[in-house]
């Protein structure tokens, strides 16, 4: 809940212009600062505070304790020009809640914290996402400090997670004497003198098996023990798991939610299907399975996020994560888990430690026709937070400012569609957090379907992530009118890799369908019959004074456009950065803009007044 703390009458009409946009978010506390500040602050996960920074400071100092747990508070200033985070700028929310404070008021966002004014990635967050914790005692300051004045600081880790890039000072590699370091590791670390923080990322999981009435003390001891004796971190455990049949167990229960551990209760059918290294004759006797520690935590570490895993498992609820895989996995259920600890028993409880690899993630990321303001936040979000960007040349060029220093950018020319997608995809595969960029939509005519056949014939476990973007029918169109107001289809006239009878086929087929056709890819220096041959076969479907548009370098700086007819038209005109609209024998001219009739089926007007006079569209 975001409290809106309004003491004048500016910042209440303000603080109600937040409320109407993030109506289920919000809740207003109005009265004098000195108790309306407090009250939310206590209250709630983030304050807007209509204040002076300086009064807001004065209210709050006593109130603070951490800023890893306090609210994220962002200060507006009087006039509404500054949204200013105060308190809590990463952990807390604040930068974002600034943001988006700064978007519905017209305001500026003042963001202070060193990390997102240089660029680089805030080590208080770095990694949260996927679930990395921060080991208690870690030296963020320092290391964070190192890393901004650009000293050299050493990044090992066991495994490689999808992680957003480090500066390029931050260099892989293994610890060095005398130089600040970074650790990834689910494993005891010895101390060391030189500033260090270690992550410790949601690699483990924990499988338990009980006989009936085990003590939670005995459970507990056992579980730690492993731990300890293989070297392994508690803050690493991301879930314990046990068969169904042991959700009554409270001994159990009670070990994994004294160490804040979400259980996941697997069927016993689930875990006889998962090979293990001690599977058990009398264990299956008695229970129906082979194994239950082992088999339950290879199983826990191997279904899909870990971030899913600890927010949807509660311990009452039985989870049957197999059930649904990941959309690109072909992998057997445990098979990207690994035992790290074989089953240890007690007299009345047994565990086993399975380790998880991490998937890599592959965004495939539309950056829409050309215009930064068509380009998406969730487009730029993924930008920033990829440690690989593959595309090419032309499209890095375009959003090469919003790549993150220490990224590597993996750019190519025109013809290399194919290797482009497999090196994306092989970098996911090893579990780098991957970037693929197209233009328009990356899914259009483009680099979503290679990259995506890739990843499924090499049966790849990577998480895959689609950025819709503008794409160039959508652009082109809307600087022409409303042409696809009506039913419409895309056609590449590219035969290059399509035989032609195919595209002519299919141009027939919209001529007969009487569709609008978007037409990309229409010419080229080397294709330069085919547009007009394509225009012939729907001239003999379409009256001659049909719309015809095209719309060159849409949204670009050098954007063209010009509007004809069927009889009009001339295809000498149109090149490789044009997108082709021929109107249905519906599509008309009005007012100068191309547009196809929604064609009610009902006649009467097409809009009509609601009881509240505002003009409502029936739809
Ligand atoms: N993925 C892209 C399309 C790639 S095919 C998308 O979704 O837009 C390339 C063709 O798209 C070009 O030949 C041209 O026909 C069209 N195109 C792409 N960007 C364009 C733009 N800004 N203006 C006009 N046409 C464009």
């Amino acid at each position: 809940m975001i409290g809106l703390v309004a003491v004048t009458a500016a910042g209440r009409a303000a603080a109600a212009r937040l409320a109407a946009a993030w109506p289920d978010e919000t809740r207003a506390y109005d009265g004098p600062a000195a108790t309306a500040l407090p009250t939310a602050f206590g209250a709630c996960d983030s304050v807007v505070a209509f204040l002076a920074v300086g009064a807001t400071v004065r209210l709050l100092a006593p109130l603070l304790a951490s800023k890893h747990r306090d609210p994220g508070v962002v200060c507006v200033d009087e006039t509404l020009r500054f949204a200013i985070p105060v308190t809590g700028a990463h952990a807390g929310g604040a930068n974002d809640l600034a943001r988006r404070v700064a978007a519905v008021l017209g305001a500026e966002p003042v963001i202070t914290t060193a990390s997102d004014a240089s660029g680089a990635v805030a080590l208080d967050g770095f990694g949260a996402d996927l679930g990395l914790v921060i080991e208690p005692g870690s030296d963020l300051a320092a290391v964070g400090t190192a890393i901004l004045s650009g000293q050299r600081v050493t990044l090992t880790s066991d495994q490689t997670w999808p992680l957003p890039p480090l500066p390029p000072n931050v260099t892989p590699g293994e610890t060095q004497r005398g130089v600040p370091a970074i650790l990834i590791t689910d494993r005891q670390v010895p101390e060391r003198d030189e500033p260090t923080v270690t992550y410790r990322p949601p690699s483990l999981a924990v499988g338990l098996g009980a006989s009936r009435d085990v003590p939670s003390a005995e459970i507990g001891a056992l579980i730690d023990e492993a731990l300890a004796t293989a070297g392994l971190s508690p803050l690493s455990v991301r879930a314990a798991a046990t068969a169904d049949v042991k959700q009554d167990e409270r001994g159990l229960l009670a070990a994994a939610g004294e160490r804040g551990w979400p259980l996941t209760f697997f069927r016993v059918s689930q875990l006889a299907e998962i090979p293990v290294p001690h599977p058990s004759e009398t264990v299956r006797a008695a229970v129906g399975t082979p194994s239950v520690a082992e088999a339950a935590a290879l199983l826990a570490a191997s279904i899909s996020s870990p971030a899913s895993t600890s927010s949807t498992s509660s311990p009452a609820s039985i989870s049957s994560p197999v059930s649904t895989p990941s959309p690109v996995s072909t992998r057997s259920p445990a098979s990207n888990a690994s035992l790290v600890v074989p089953k240890r028993t007690s007299a009345h409880a047994t565990v086993a430690v399975a380790r998880a690899r991490p998937r890599g993630r592959l965004a495939i990321v539309g950056i829409g026709p050309g215009a930064r303001d068509l380009l998406t936040p969730r487009a730029v979000a993924e930008l920033r937070r990829a440690r690989i960007v593959v595309g090419l040349d032309q499209y890095l060029r375009q959003v090469q400012d919003l790549i993150r220093p220490g990224a590597t950018i993996r750019s190519s020319g025109l013809g290399q569609e194919q290797e482009r997608a497999e090196t994306a995809v092989a970098d996911a595969a090893a579990g780098n957090a991957v970037a693929l960029v197209g233009s328009g939509d990356a899914g259009v005519y483009a680099m979503g379907s290679p990259a995506l056949e890739a990843a499924g014939l090499d049966g790849l476990d990577i998480e895959v992530t689609g950025v819709p973007g503008v794409t160039a029918a959508l652009a082109a169109a809307a600087v022409l009118g409303a042409p696809l107001g009506h039913d419409h289809a895309m056609i590449s006239l590219s035969d290059l890799h399509t035989p032609w009878e195919v595209i002519e086929g299919r141009v027939t087929a919209a001529a007969a369908a009487d569709l609008v056709v978007c037409f990309y890819n229409p010419a080229s220096r080397e294709r330069d019959w085919q547009l007009r041959r394509a225009l012939a076969i729907l001239a003999a479907e379409r009256p001659p004074d049909t719309p015809v548009g095209w719309v060159r370098d849409a949204s670009r700086p050098a954007q063209s456009a010009a509007i004809a007819t069927l009889a009009t038209f001339d295809p000498a005109v149109i090149d490789m950065r044009t997108l082709v609209i021929v109107g249905s024998s519906r599509t008309r001219l009005v007012a100068g803009r191309v547009v196809t009739p929604r064609e009610y089926r009902w006649a009467g007007p097409m809009v009509s007044r609601g009881a509240s006079g505002s003009i409502r569209e029936e739809t």
